[in-house]
């Protein structure tokens, strides 16, 4: 099962939308380029097991 979600870029603050597969756990980390500017995010997907909303912290990529 796949959903979306926003997050907005470490990098210029704008916002995108990543493609989340939400069987791949509860608690997810991987790195996407932002939309926008191409740099590499590092997004911490935290997913709610009753209501599967999705919250997104960003951090750089070193
Ligand atoms: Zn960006």
């Amino acid at each position: 099962m796949q959903t979306t979600a926003e997050y907005s870029c470490a990098f210029c603050g704008e916002s995108s939308t990543t493609f989340i597969d939400v069987s791949g756990g509860l608690s997810q980390r991987y790195i996407e380029d932002c939309q926008v500017c191409c740099r590499p995010n590092i997004l911490y997907v935290l997913i709610d097991e009753d209501t599967l909303e999705v919250e997104i912290q960003t951090d750089y990529e070193e």
